[in-house]
């Protein structure tokens, strides 16, 4: 329920004057349908104007005039400008239009009448001109120029100039909220009030008023993070508040320990620690297993599912491919088998001969444990006692499918969730991400890996780096090469894959394999399997490289215009080698660019040369790449703030993450004076409001 209080924010922007049927549908592009998300429109800059006379006017620099309008010139021929001629006491002065209606620029500059006019001084064969004023105006509209004018980002029909009108309208309108901040954390920063906050935005002081430790940015972005954050530990509540089974360790995963030809590392015990701690105590669990590629997250899955099952409980597995579901069924079967815990496979793929028993089994309560694709949450396939679902590269999912699996629970509560991630990401992207999730992190890695040996080498080594990886090959290794990534442009990206393997595979003289992700699934997967089964020694792909599969004889990759991507991606495909006890290496070719950029790429591509580990390297390339979204988060529905910037903002996330578990611990109802306003603040950023589908 919105207070009533916001009401005035969340009215449609055409209610604005103004805003009239052509202008709308630029505002709800740029800024979204409602007067808050216009007033959430933070400035991107800002322009300086000075006051000038024709005799000070300064070359480049941005004057305001006051000056009498002269003659109109017209265009002596096509591709020249209209010209006005103006005076003021000092001298002469020039407005210039090129193109325009001469009836549009009269109306503008009526003869012998005073103008305000503001623009760009350019200087012409030592005439003062100004091309396309940015204002012609009465003397008695001279307010509308301001010394200090932020500039909007601007879209198709829709000028900054529009856009900072319409802002000082709705300005007008700003409701006066009750404070949600702890007045001493106000003090102690020392941040303006909230109506203050917006005012400075939309009025800068000057560029440090853009910075984002500005006060006033300071403060809308930790309220911005307060209100995400306070959604987030609410959801986690109301998870928790979700009866589930108990579920208890017991034989069953002491088997299965033992049966494993390795003993945890200390990471993966703390993991299962907090799973069963989870487990046991009758709340829902959500837990994020965050952990590097081989670091072992399907052992710790596995305890679990046996755990589950040990209780009396069935537990799934999804994974996001066929290949990812049939490599997990293939490894985890035997080991089960020493538990005694029967397991079965399910895809979309397996015909319905195979699919009937496995459905049967699953809905009769006799098959305990299923392993499988997004076949697994279809309407078909119903569970008798569905305890635990662990999945597998949960990114790949959308938050609908993971919830219809969830939604197979029975009588018994909620079904447990244990989500995996091969993406380490920074603590701040994660308390921001997955706040509402638990996260167990896997550190630390299994032993005895073999380090993965690191090139960087400019692109001009090409051929050269093709020629050793042929003799590799000749002597029996399987290697990846990985294809520029071009964002722009899909087909471009796939050309240049194809042509790439073209010209491996007449090097090599044998046919090499080609992934990309034009390619239908099954097609991506046949080729996959081969390059598994060691039938292609050579697999040309774009970044489509299945996450999570292990082919453990490819030992050498190769990617070029490594410069290109990030680093946290490089390290994932990366970590599609070096799992054997065979040497791997990886080269990274990049382009070494006039534009002086090839330096920088060189000393961010080195870090991957330093270190193997997958948190380092995210919280390296978070702090190089900044604020962009160098992990691909927004795809992956990061929240997309608009006054916080998760890396200018850092330590504000982990305040605001503290404050909204101390708000919502001391008053979980929100019922005291401040958890009245906090609801306000909550209420002031809700999106679902301003998307169509208002979800
Ligand atoms: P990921 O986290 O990428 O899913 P996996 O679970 O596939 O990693 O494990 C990668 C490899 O490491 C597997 O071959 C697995 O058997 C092995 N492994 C896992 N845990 C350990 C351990 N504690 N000691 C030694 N090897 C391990
Ligand atoms: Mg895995």
């Amino acid at each position: 329920m919105r207070p009533e209080i916001l009401f005035p924010l969340f009215v449609p922007v055409e209610s604005l004057k103004g805003v009239g049927p052509r202008l709308a549908p630029a505002v709800h592009r740029l800024a979204g349908p409602l007067v808050r998300d216009l007033l959430f429109l933070a400035p991107s800059g800002l322009i300086r104007r000075r006051e000038m006379t024709a005799l000070t006017a300064v070359e480049g620099e941005i004057g305001i005039f006051d000056l009498v309008m002269g003659g109109l010139t017209k265009p002596g021929r096509p591709g020249l400008p209209f010209k006005v001629r103006t005076n003021d006491e000092s001298g002469f002065l020039t407005l210039i239009w090129f193109g325009g209606s001469e009836a549009w620029i009269r109306r503008q500059c009526p003869e012998g009448e005073r103008r305000i006019v503001s623009g760009k001084v350019e200087k012409f064969n030592d005439l003062v001109q100004i091309p396309h004023p940015d204002y012609v105006l009465a003397p008695d509209k001279r307010d509308e120029i301001v010394p200090i004018e932020p500039v909007y980002p601007a879209t198709q029909g829709l000028s900054s100039r529009q856009v900072r009108r319409l802002v000082l309208t709705a300005l007008e309108g700003l409701p006066d909220l009750p404070e949600w901040q702890d007045p001493a954390w106000l003090g102690k920063q020392a941040w303006p009030s909230w109506s203050e906050a917006m005012t400075v935005l939309h009025a800068p002081g000057g560029e440090h008023d853009l910075d984002p430790q500005a006060p006033a940015r300071a403060r809308l972005a930790f309220d911005e993070v307060l209100a995400h954050q306070l959604a987030l530990v609410r959801r986690r509540r109301t998870r928790q508040a979700v009866r589930a089974p108990r579920i208890a360790p017991g034989q069953a995963a002491e088997r299965l320990l033992s049966a494993l030809p390795f003993t945890l590392t200390g990471a993966q015990q703390r993991a299962v620690a907090d799973i069963r701690r989870d487990l046991a105590n009758g709340e829902q669990m959500a837990r994020l297993l965050q952990g590097d590629v081989g670091s072992g997250k399907t052992a710790v899955a596995a305890l679990a599912l046996a755990d589950a099952v040990d209780s009396g409980f069935q537990a799934a597995l999804m994974a996001p491919t066929d290949i990812l579901a049939r490599q997990h069924h293939e490894r985890l079967t035997p080991l089960f088998a020493e538990a005694g815990i029967q397991c079965a496979l399910l895809t979309g793929r397996d015909p319905a001969s195979v699919r009937r028993p496995v459905l049967e089994g699953l809905a009769g309560g006799r098959l305990p444990v299923v392993i499988g694709t997004h076949a697994l949450f279809q309407d078909s396939v119903a569970f008798h006692r569905l305890g635990l679902a662990v999945i597998d590269e949960q990114h790949r999912f959308g938050v609908r499918e993971r919830q219809r699996l969830l939604d197979k629970g029975g009588p018994d509560g909620g079904v447990h969730l244990l989500t995996m991630s091969a993406t380490p990401i920074p603590r701040t992207l994660e308390l921001t991400q997955y706040g509402e999730l638990d996260v167990s992190r896997l550190d630390e890695k299994p032993p005895g890996r073999r380090p993965i040996r690191t090139a960087v080498l400019p692109l001009d080594r090409l051929a050269e780096v093709a020629t050793r990886l042929k003799a590799a090959i000749e002597a029996g290794a399987q290697a990846y090469w990985i294809c520029p990534l071009i964002e722009e442009s899909e087909t471009v990206d796939l050309a240049a894959a194809e042509k790439r393997a073209r010209d491996l595979s007449r090097l090599m003289g044998r046919p090499v394999g080609l992934m990309h992700g034009r390619m239908p699934g099954p097609e991506r997967e046949t080729v996959m399997q081969s390059f598994l089964d060691g039938h292609t020694p050579l697999l040309v792909a774009t970044t489509v490289v299945e996450v999570g599969v292990d082919v453990p004889n490819a030992t050498l990759m190769v990617i070029e215009h490594a410069e290109r991507f990030g680093l946290a991606q490089l390290h994932q495909l990366r970590g599609r080698i070096g799992r054997s006890d065979k040497p791997s290496a990886c080269t990274l070719l990049y382009a070494s660019s006039d534009t002086g950029l090839g330096k920088t790429a060189v000393e961010r591509l080195d870090i991957l040369r330093q270190t193997e580990d997958g948190f380092e390297i995210a919280e390296a390339d978070f702090r190089i790449r900044g604020g962009g979204d160098p992990l691909g988060l927004k795809q992956s529905g990061f929240p997309a703030y608009r006054f916080a910037d998760p890396t200018a903002h850092a330590s504000l996330i982990r305040a605001a993450a503290d404050d909204a578990r101390l708000i919502l611990g001391r008053d979980p109802a929100l019922t005291s004076e401040r958890g009245r306003a906090v609801q306000v603040l909550e209420a002031l950023f809700d999106w679902r409001a301003s998307r169509p589908s208002g979800d």
